[in-house]
């Protein structure tokens, strides 16, 4: 058993001692009330992962005034209003044996005025190119009232009870844009010189120093480097380090970019994992063991935290996205049950991509983050046991299974394919997607530790439900490819993306794939086809290639493409495959591509619903995911959770 004898040992930061180094990062959820109030659901969610042994929560960014929000629904620490809220957030995650540290945020200029309902504020006027709002420059006699704002903030964490608090000095956010020569072209002492422009910072941490006196703990969590073209460098990152320790700083906290670089920012699957690792280990070295250093970055995996802080790399890591995927990751580790933990595979669908839509987050793999108020911490027995029979062992079905499982009811799962996963194994093949494959295998060796009767290689019809008679039939058969009907379509060079990706058909020897549609699995599957040297042609009816993808996924995956010569035809329909040559219609005109060795389509699903209607006459059948209606793999497994879950 891995012993983990660094992860478990207890960390002493400043006064505070920790019981161990796993900490989780701040992470917007959008659960808090528009008027930034503590929830249960806020609460109930830290509690969660202050139940599952995280040693040190960081909780949110909350905006220290009204012009540095961010979110909708962000928590505040703005007003003394909020006193009562915060204060029983911090009990609650103390009462559940974690240390708690709230976040002090102010947005600057990567926010709207259509959320703050004010100016956006930032320290010159250049809009940040992802929120594309144009800042008003924080004229010199505003400076001490936003400084004094993080000053009063801090007070009001001290006095909620929290046990620290982080400044958020990274990420492109307000004392970042201050710090970095991107963004601040001040003339005045806050801009020039870097002693210029970590004038605020510092005036900030002062301020915060003296609200909260000598022993409270305070972490900087900072950008190492801002991966922008003239942005913040290393060299100047550990030059401000060390002014942040000299000023009395207790925990340093590494992370990297900004909106602007934004994959790099919350790194998506096609990113190395431990990204700013290096840095950390960097910045640690240079402050020579004077505070604790903390690295966040797509650390997903026990063992490796364990290496980064045996390696001398950081002293804690910092869990974000991994801990929404399993609240449980610090106990199920210390206890040696690693293949237990459901690992974030970096998909940004159910967290980043909905909080940039201004949504909610949840997990993709974990239907249970940010619903605990609702559903509890874990699922408990049904009063009431049926035999549930489950037909489709994807995503969606495997889930179903589990949960109904869990929930003590008699399970019988059918899958027609010899294997289970349905389009988690498609989805596993093209570059950068192996980690789809760790949810699928979690999944898989969930139903093995669950009395839950499988059956691979089998197609369910009527008879076989007859037989098992069960009380609920969860229909998750999920979709089926559509094919264009168009002359040509059913050639032999023809063939599905999922077929390509599963192996089932080769791309062929010759040199030109065309791909037609281009929403995700166009885009993956054109990807795959480049990355083994073809001359690739993506062809997509819409105006937008990729329009069904996640934000900084499709940044990625776009610059993939670019970078593999992959050529794009937006607004260009299919018309007719003609031998090797295609014919496709864009804005009224034919256009032919010769010599197309392979068509490759990609232009979506339909439900495949098959057995619903001679089912429906006799048993309660509820369908789920891509049956019901062809979306992604979120909702699949939320709803074949909620599913079971309410039998
Ligand atoms: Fe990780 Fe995806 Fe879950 Fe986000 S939604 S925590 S990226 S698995």
């Amino acid at each position: 058993m891995d012993s983990f004898e660094n992860l478990f040992k207890p960390m002493q930061i400043g006064q505070l001692r920790v019981a161990n180094r796993i900490m989780m990062a701040a992470i917007g959820t959008n659960y808090s009330t528009p008027e930034g109030e503590v929830t249960e659901r806020l609460v109930d969610f830290f509690r969660a992962r202050a139940r599952g042994e995280t040693g040190l929560i960081v909780t949110e960014g909350a905006y220290v005034t009204q012009s540095g929000k961010e979110c909708s629904c962000q928590l505040g620490i703005h007003k003394d209003e909020l006193l009562p809220g915060l204060k029983e957030l911090a009990d609650k995650v103390h009462a559940d044996g974690a240390k708690i540290f709230i976040q002090l945020f102010h947005a600057g200029r990567q926010t709207v005025s259509a959320v703050t309902g004010l100016d956006v504020l930032a320290p010159s006027p250049i809009p940040c190119q992802a929120v594309q709002e144009m800042p008003r420059q924080i004229a010199k006699d505003e400076i001490p009232q936003l400084i004094d704002a993080f000053g009063r903030a801090a007070r009001r964490a001290q006095k909620a009870g929290f046990d620290g608090v982080e400044l958020l000095v990274g990420h492109g956010h307000l004392i970042n844009q201050f710090l970095s020569p991107y963004s601040n072209k001040r003339e005045d002492e806050y801009g020039g010189s870097l002693e210029n422009r970590m004038r605020f910072a510092l005036e900030v941490l002062a301020c915060v120093r003296e609200a909260v006196g000598r022993d409270y703990p305070i972490s900087c969590r900072i950008s190492a480097e801002e991966y922008v073209e003239g942005g913040l460098e290393m060299e100047e990152s550990i030059a401000f380090a060390r002014r942040l320790v000299d000023e009395g700083i207790e925990l340093l906290h590494v992370s990297g970019a900004t909106y602007e670089s934004g994959p790099m920012m919350v790194p998506p699957m096609l990113l190395p994992q431990n990204i700013f690792a290096e840095k950390a280990r960097e910045l640690k070295k240079a402050l020579a063991g004077r505070v604790p250093v903390a690295v966040a970055g797509r650390i997903k995996d026990p063992r490796r935290a364990e290496d980064l802080i045996k390696e001398g790399k950081t002293d804690l890591v910092a869990l974000g996205r991994a801990l929404l995927a399993d609240p449980e990751f610090p106990r199920k580790a210390r206890e040696g049950r690693i293949s237990e933990i459901r690992k974030c595979i970096g998909c940004n669908q159910g967290c980043m991509d909905r909080l940039l839509m201004q949504k909610d987050i949840t997990c993709l793999g974990n239907p249970l983050c940010g619903r605990e108020s609702e559903y509890g911490y874990e699922i408990e027995e049904a009063a009431a046991k049926k035999k549930v029979l489950v037909i489709g062992g994807g995503p969606g079905g495997m889930e179903a299974a589990r949960t109904a499982s869990l929930r003590g009811h008699e399970v019988l799962l059918y899958e027609r394919e010899k294997q289970l996963g349905g389009k988690m194994l498609p989805a596993a093949v093209p570059p950068g997607k192996a980690e789809v494959g760790d949810l699928r295998v979690f999944l898989i060796e969930q139903l093995t530790k669950l009395p839950v009767k499988v059956v691979t290689g089998h197609e369910v019809d009527l008879h076989t439900v007859e037989k098992f008679a069960p009380d609920a039939v969860i229909l998750a058969a999920g979709s089926k490819p559509l094919f264009p009907k168009i002359p040509g379509i059913e050639q032999e060079n023809v063939a599905h993306a999922d077929d390509i990706l599963s192996g089932e058909k080769q791309l062929g020897l010759g040199e030109r794939v065309l791909v037609v549609g281009g929403g995700l699995v166009g885009c993956e599957i054109a990807n795959f086809a480049a990355e083994q040297g073809k001359n690739v042609y993506l062809l997509e009816m819409l105006a937008e290639i990729g329009a069904d993808i996640g934000f900084f996924y499709k940044i990625l995956l776009m610059t993939r493409m670019q970078e593999r010569g992959v050529e794009l035809h937006p607004e260009t329909t299919l018309k007719e495959i003609k031998g090797n040559t295609v014919i496709a219609e864009h804005k009224g005109e034919d256009k032919e591509f010769e010599n197309i060795s392979t068509v490759v389509i990609a232009a979506g699903y339909e439900p495949d619903r098959g057995l619903l209607a001679s089912l429906a006459e006799k048993y309660e059948v509820f369908s789920i995911g891509d049956c019901k209606e062809v979306r992604k793999m979120l909702e699949a497994i939320h709803e074949g959770f909620e599913c079971s879950f309410r039998l």
